[in-house]
């Protein structure tokens, strides 16, 4: 199938929400709340098609949660809201381009109100609706600037997708080039682009694909004779987002093509956005005339997070879902899912989950449980109090002074020690800390942790005991 115009949005939309709003009335009132929130709230109605409603889900995992367990539920309220011929088709927004067989979509059936069925054929659409690429120009309304959280990780990435967002064609990133390992935010930041630009008007027709399904688009438009339609379609944007490029390897008819595409873009100064799994110099079984014309713009890396960036993360998504969760568990997970945000997200999910069908509160219990499916070695956060144990054995004090009103200064000096290590190692606010150490104030722990860099500064033995502690700390986490 070839695409179709980009830029149609019709009152199909505006329909869905209508419809979808009710089935969410009805839903609402038969299941938990944070069931609802959690399975519920995060579906996007697309369009309404007739009687055909399609919804947007966020992940594979998160439809076949639906449909394992809401199934009856469902089908049961499409039926009251749109009659017996209703039909729900999903669009599985997130996911993973697999590695698939073509499969024919003419012959498919159409699938009862709610069933497995799926096509192969376009690895994220569950039930392939007639033209889904004419939604909102592929992109998901969901993967936006605002809930893509800044770190040390992306900063050039995320600097650099907004500077051609505001300014597609119009800036050296062309190509703008995104690299680095699953999970960690490329296709997100992709979306957020193309999403801005659409937005501010800045780039009129506008296409996000996968360079898989560009593959497969291009060898089908070959079989039914349409190779002009399908370069015209691409050549014709103002800005092309093409994700997963390592796909392109040794599909050299595919690569050819979209050679001619990438100069013609190029040359009409309109903007071409790509991701890779690895830098574009080491992508193999690629034209080299490709990946020199890859890398004339900007290639920008996505990293693994940090903590910090790992917890907020973890707030924004649970924000997203209209959950509170507790800081220690936010914590807890932070600390043992360190290199994929996918991961982190699939945790939240699974925690919500079983929260909601175990009926379990959700704690550290809850959360080592679900961890102990994806980690091996389960570590939890480091606590002030073993940063107080150690410190003690360290000076050979007892733990309790630390908290008492003594000034002797060994022990003020002990505790000052305690106190930055305590907010450098922790994610504890400084407020936090200060009730750790006999219910202090924050600006005394301000105070403590300038007074340690000002030594630090000048006296090379508060540097060893600091590194002396920090390595028990390590050992003994
Ligand atoms: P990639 O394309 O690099 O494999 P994705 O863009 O699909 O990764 O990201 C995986 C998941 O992690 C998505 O649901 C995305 O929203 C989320 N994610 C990744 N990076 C961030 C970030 N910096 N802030 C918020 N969510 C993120
Ligand atoms: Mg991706």
């Amino acid at each position: 199938m070839l695409p179709a115009q980009a830029g149609q949005v019709s009152n199909d939309q505006f329909l869905a929400n209508q419809t979808w709003e009710r089935c969410l009335t009805i839903i609402k009132g038969q299941i938990s709340s944070l069931s609802y929130k959690t399975w519920f709230q995060p579906i996007v109605p697309i369009r309404l098609n007739e009687n055909d409603l399609t919804v947007q889900v966020p992940s594979q995992f998160f439809y076949d949660w639906l449909e394992e367990h809401y199934n009856t539920l469902i089908r049961n309220t499409i039926i009251s809201v749109i009659g017996e011929s209703g039909k729900l088709y999903y669009f599985v927004a997130s996911e993973e381009p697999a590695i698939s067989q073509p499969a024919q979509p003419e012959n498919e059936t159409v699938s009862p109100t709610i069933d497995s069925a799926r096509t192969p054929f376009a690895p994220h659409v569950l039930f392939r609706t007639e033209n889904l690429q004419s939604i909102r120009n592929n992109l998901n309304p969901r993967y936006l600037f605002n809930n893509f959280i800044k770190g040390d990780c992306n900063q050039l990435a995320r600097a650099a997708a907004m500077a051609v967002a505001n300014n597609p064609g119009g800036t050296s990133f062309n190509p703008l080039v995104f690299y680095g390992g699953t999970g960690l935010g490329k296709t997100h930041l992709m979306h957020a682009l193309g999403n801005h630009a659409a937005v501010n008007g800045k780039a009129k027709r506008i296409a996000y694909i996968s360079s898989e399904k560009f593959t497969v688009d291009f060898i089908e438009s070959v079989q039914v004779d349409k190779v002009t339609e399908f370069s015209s379609f691409y050549r014709s944007m103002d800005l092309l987002i093409v994700d997963d490029i390592q796909f392109f390897a040794g599909k050299e008819k595919t690569q050819d093509n979209f050679f001619h595409t990438f100069n013609t873009l190029y040359q009409l100064g309109k903007q071409i956005v790509l991701s890779s799994d690895v830098p574009p110099k080491e992508l193999h079984g690629l034209d080299e005339r490709l990946i020199s014309r890859f890398q004339c713009g900007l290639t920008a890396d996505v990293q693994p997070p940090d903590l910090e960036t790992r917890i907020a993360i973890l707030q924004k998504k649970s924000e997203e879902n209209s959950l509170e969760l507790p800081p220690n568990v936010i914590d807890f997970i932070a600390v043992n899912v360190t290199k994929n945000i996918r991961e982190l997200e699939g945790c939240l999910i699974s925690l919500l989950a079983r929260a909601s069908l175990e009926n379990r509160e959700i704690g550290i219990d809850l959360a080592k449980d679900v961890l102990r499916v994806v980690v091996n070695d389960i570590r939890t956060p480091l606590s002030i109090e073993q940063i107080q144990k150690v410190v003690c054995e360290y000076f050979d004090i007892p733990v309790d002074l630390l908290r008492a009103k003594t000034r002797k200064q060994e022990i003020v000096v002990a505790r000052q020690i305690a106190m930055y290590i305590a907010k450098d190692m922790t994610n504890a606010s400084l407020k936090t800390i200060g009730i750790h150490f006999g219910g202090r104030d924050h600006s005394t722990v301000i105070h403590a942790c300038q007074a340690v860099e000002e030594f630090l500064k000048t006296d090379n033995k508060y540097k060893h005991h600091i590194d002396q502690i920090r390595r028990t700390i390590e050992l003994n986490k």
